[in-house]
């Protein structure tokens, strides 16, 4: 097998295609020396090599040292100068590159190929002996870090002793004497630490390098690395050694980085940093403040030293053309690494850079406008879920914060206000003009009035998809949920958290984006929905085959949704609209009620207002889908639980308080999620789901007359598991449309179906679909039953599962396409068996989360449904999934 690939001097072994064997860094090196870019001739140990290496017990095969042989004597032909010979001596650079860039996370040697004699020769052939002594230097310094693993500390301590002496406070002051003794100086060193002198056998050096690249794979910071952003051990990095060229060699040598456009805003500008008189690792290192690229750049930030284009206009005119051709060859923005020596013009590097989900949206619309992408191109660019920063506002990133805990960002956004404990005092607050975070243990539906009036929610309990995290992001509310550490107690209207107590009144900051919580006030800036947003999404509607609905039940929520381009409702969960403080006692009446004739007083008394919420989303949504789900919760999430309140509500509700208490009691669940919910309750109060349904079509008439638009109400069941649940629930709704119709004297088109929550009604999908039009697949529920993991509890512990790599990630954000996913296609594909064409869609957290909705494309759901605020997302990631 082939390990050795060169670059350089009218040859390239690879190209850009081959990441996977060269690495990102070798591909592209190579590529760039095949279109003639000016690369420093040098050659790619594959990535296939770091296997064998592992293998062999971290030895090197007999016949990579003939290939290496060859590649070196590759540079040496090109370069007319001699690895080891002092009289013209070849210094190479050994680098890691991995597939994916691992920035900072392996390790780099420079200069080597110097020793007590090269160095002298490198001083007469460059006629600068100062350079040539800093050079040496700095080898001895990065190879013992790096290969020789010996203790940095000494050498730094003596370069900055050997500057005291003279009155010294930059490198540069030293001279070539100064450098020399510097050199003595930490050649001891080595000897002290490790016990043999420094190795003066270039072959030897070069050996060790390259094992220290192969070796840092498998270092601590590497794994953290790879194990943060999912990238496999099995990649392997490969090596790159490359002649050197060097920034340092006076005034008319420089060395920078650079973006082809900016990568924070994506303007299309050069962007980027250079030093004069440097090497690679100065500009990073900070020493100096690195100076401007344009002239441009430097004004606007009014800087003293002279811009590239000022100080070397003729090499920066050279190197703006490179950019321009490489973008034009990459097609795309180019992140890159270049190095001037004495007025030549090198390239290090070239990849596509990192940029802001701002800066990617202007590239990829600003890329296709120019003709460098197609527009389908273009909408495969930008992240989805990085349109989450675009859509609310977000922290100032140059303001100071004081992090005080950190949770799951459940929600985006941020938001500063006074901290507040309930949420009556949230409305409160917020009417006396207030800003305000309401702080709980958890959410509950009672809460709802104070989640709406607050800027922000923040939970010591719940995960991604507890109840505060679902209603915040309908309501596009920052939240951050799930902060173990807050200690909150309530009653005392404060929290204490890392031995600091904040109460009520009291200045916090949430980040939904990161989850982090703050002390005091942070300045955050406004999203600005530009026209590229616009033009991307419109690209996207393109070539999306999904249909995207959005999760909202208040007409806020729907004009939010509509705005966004939602196409229908997906999910209206009706019982956020119980808790409404004018509806909430009539509810309590209804649940208190001693038999079916009490209940329906009070339903009676609920209709109007049901019919009323409903007129309004069939008006916004005229035209358009509406999926409404029958009322779901157990009973008992509408009493009271608190001590206090029984007086208040039995008097408002008309009960003596000892009714109400033992009415609470006797609702009382241990395991409410799997308890008297769903279309258990229609089976047993068939009245409460018969009144649901008289008010959407009553609504549904009212506005098919009014407005000619006629809504198409989808009436949803929720938690059904057989056939048999659904089919009564059926005859109920479809008596109560009869006798509506026949009030009315007009008919509209209809459709019941049902959520498949439960893996019985997955597996009987083909019975269940006898009776439901449509299924929606409830996928928060259905991977709580699934899974047997509950969502409101699972924040304690899953984090330890995704970590230990048991769920790739949390299953209540992305979907588990083996487990659920599995019961999905099952139930999808018996459903259709029975009902051919039957409408199928998702309504769970996963309806807005990128990889679900491609899981969601594949099996040709018709369908997504997300929260308003994801409502774009879902477009682009539908769009996506289906190029
Ligand atoms: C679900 O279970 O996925 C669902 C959408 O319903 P809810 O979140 O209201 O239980
Ligand atoms: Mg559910």
């Amino acid at each position: 097998p082939q390990y050795v690939y060169r670059f350089g001097g009218g040859v390239s072994d690879g190209g850009k295609g081959d990441k996977n064997l060269l690495g990102g860094k070798g591909a592209n090196l190579a590529e760039m020396a095949s279109i003639g870019l000016p690369v420093p001739p040098g050659f790619t140990i594959s990535t296939d090599m770091c296997a064998v290496y592992y293998d062999e017990g971290e030895q090197f095969p007999e016949s990579l040292r003939t290939e290496v042989a060859n590649g070196i004597a590759h540079i040496e032909g090109v370069t007319g100068k001699r690895f080891g010979v002092a009289a013209d001596p070849l210094l190479v650079s050994v680098r890691s590159g991995a597939r994916a860039s691992m920035p900072g996370m392996m390790d780099t040697v420079l200069n080597l190929g110097l020793n007590d004699e090269t160095v002298v020769g490198l001083a007469e052939k460059s006629g600068d002996a100062r350079f040539a002594w800093d050079s040496y230097r700095r080898f001895i310094q990065m190879y013992s870090d790096v290969v020789l693993e010996l203790d940095h500390g000494e050498f730094e301590e003596a370069l900055e002793i050997a500057k005291e002496d003279k009155g010294f406070t930059l490198d540069t002051d030293l001279s070539a004497d100064d450098l020399r003794a510097l050199v003595a100086r930490y050649k001891a060193i080595v000897e002290d630490q490790w016990n043999k002198p420094f190795p003066q056998d270039v072959h030897e050096q070069l050996w060790g390098a390259v094992g220290a690249v192969f070796g840092s794979w498998q270092s601590e910071r590497a794994k953290v690395y790879r194990r943060l952003n999912d990238i496999p051990a099995a990649w392997g990095t490969a090596v790159n050694v490359q002649a050197m060229v060097f920034g340092n060699m006076g005034d008319t040598s420089a060395t920078g980085v650079a973006f082809t456009r900016d990568p924070a805003k994506g303007d299309r500008a050069y962007y980027g940093e250079f030093l004069i008189n440097a090497q690679g690792e100065d500009v990073v290192a900070g020493i100096r403040t690195p100076q401007y690229l344009t002239k441009a750049a430097r004004e606007g930030a009014s800087a003293k030293p002279l811009s590239m284009e000022e100080a070397l206009p003729e090499v920066y005119g050279e190197l703006a053309k490179v950019f321009d051709l490489l973008e034009t060859h990459y097609r795309d923005m180019q992140d890159i690494e270049f190095t001037v020596q004495q007025g030549k013009l090198w390239m290090l590097q070239t990849r596509s850079g990192k940029r802001t989900a701002k800066a990617a949206l202007k590239i990829a619309v600003d890329m296709a406008a120019e003709g460098l992408i197609t527009e389908a191109e273009a909408v495969a660019r930008v992240d989805p879920s990085a349109l989450d920063q675009l859509l609310h506002p977000t922290l100032d990133p140059k303001a100071p914060r004081d992090v005080i805990a950190k949770g799951l960002p459940a929600s985006p956004g941020a938001a500063s206000g006074i901290a507040v404990f309930d949420s009556d005092t949230a409305e409160k607050r917020t009417e006396m003009g207030d800003s305000v975070i309401l702080v709980r243990t958890e959410t509950s539906p009672e809460d709802i009035h104070g989640m709406h009036a607050a800027k922000g929610i923040l939970t010591a309990r719940g995960g991604m998809t507890s109840h505060a995290a679902v209603v915040a992001r309908g309501m596009g509310r920052p939240c951050v949920s799930g902060v173990g550490t807050l200690s909150i107690d309530a009653k005392a209207r404060s929290f204490r958290v890392g031995g600091r107590e904040v109460r009520e009144g009291d200045i916090i900051t949430i980040d939904g984006a990161t989850g982090e919580v703050m002390l005091g006030a942070v300045a955050t800036v406004e999203p600005e929905l530009a026209g590229d947003f616009g033009t991307l999404m419109e690209w996207a509607d393109k070539v999306r085959r999904l249909k995207v609905r959005a999760n909202a039940e208040t007409p806020e929520d729907c004009r939010v949704a509509r705005g966004f381009g939602a196409e229908g409702v997906g999910l209206c969960r009706t019982e956020h609209m119980f808790f409404d403080a004018a509806r909430i006692t009539a509810v309590r009446q209804m649940i208190l009620a001693e038999d079916e004739k009490g209940r329906r007083v009070a339903l009676a008394k609920l209709l109007p207002e049901q019919r009323a919420d409903f007129t309004q989303i069939f008006e916004i949504m005229a035209g358009l889908p509406v999926t409404i789900r029958l009322l779901d919760p157990p009973l008992h999430e509408f009493l009271p639980h608190e001590e206090a309140e029984f007086a208040e509500v039995a008097k408002a509700a008309d009960v003596s308080v000892d009714v109400l208490k033992r009415r609470a009691a006797e609702l009382h669940e241990f395991n409410p999620m799997l308890g008297h919910r769903g279309c258990r309750l229609g089976v047993t109060y068939p009245e409460i789901y018969e009144m649901q349904a008289r008010a959407i079509f009553e609504a549904a008439v009212d506005v098919a007359e009014k407005s000619g638009a006629a809504p198409i109400p989808e009436v949803m069941v929720p938690l059904v598991g057989t056939r048999r649940e659904l089919e009564l629930m059926k005859i109920v709704i479809d008596k109560a449309a009869e006798a509506v119709f026949a009030d009315k004297g007009r008919r509209i088109e209809y459709l019941v179906g049902t959520m498949i929550e439960l893996p019985r009604a997955a597996l009987k999908a083909g019975e269940i679909a006898e009776v439901g039009e449509f299924f929606s697949f409830g996928t928060n529920d259905l991977t709580q039953t699934t899974l047997g993991v509950s969502r409101d509890d699972a924040a304690r512990f899953l984090s330890a599962y995704v970590e230990k790599g048991i769920y790739a990630k949390d299953p209540f954000v992305s979907l588990d396409v083996e487990g659920v996913g599995e019961l999905i296609e099952i139930a999808a594909e018996r459903g259709r068996k029975t009902r051919p064409g039957i409408k199928l869609g998702i309504c769970g957290e996963h309806g807005g989360d990128t990889a679900s909705i491609a899981f969601c494309e594949t099996i040709g759901l018709d369908y997504v449904s997300a929260s308003p605020y994801r409502v774009p997302i879902a477009r682009l990631a539908a769009a996506q999934a289906a190029l």
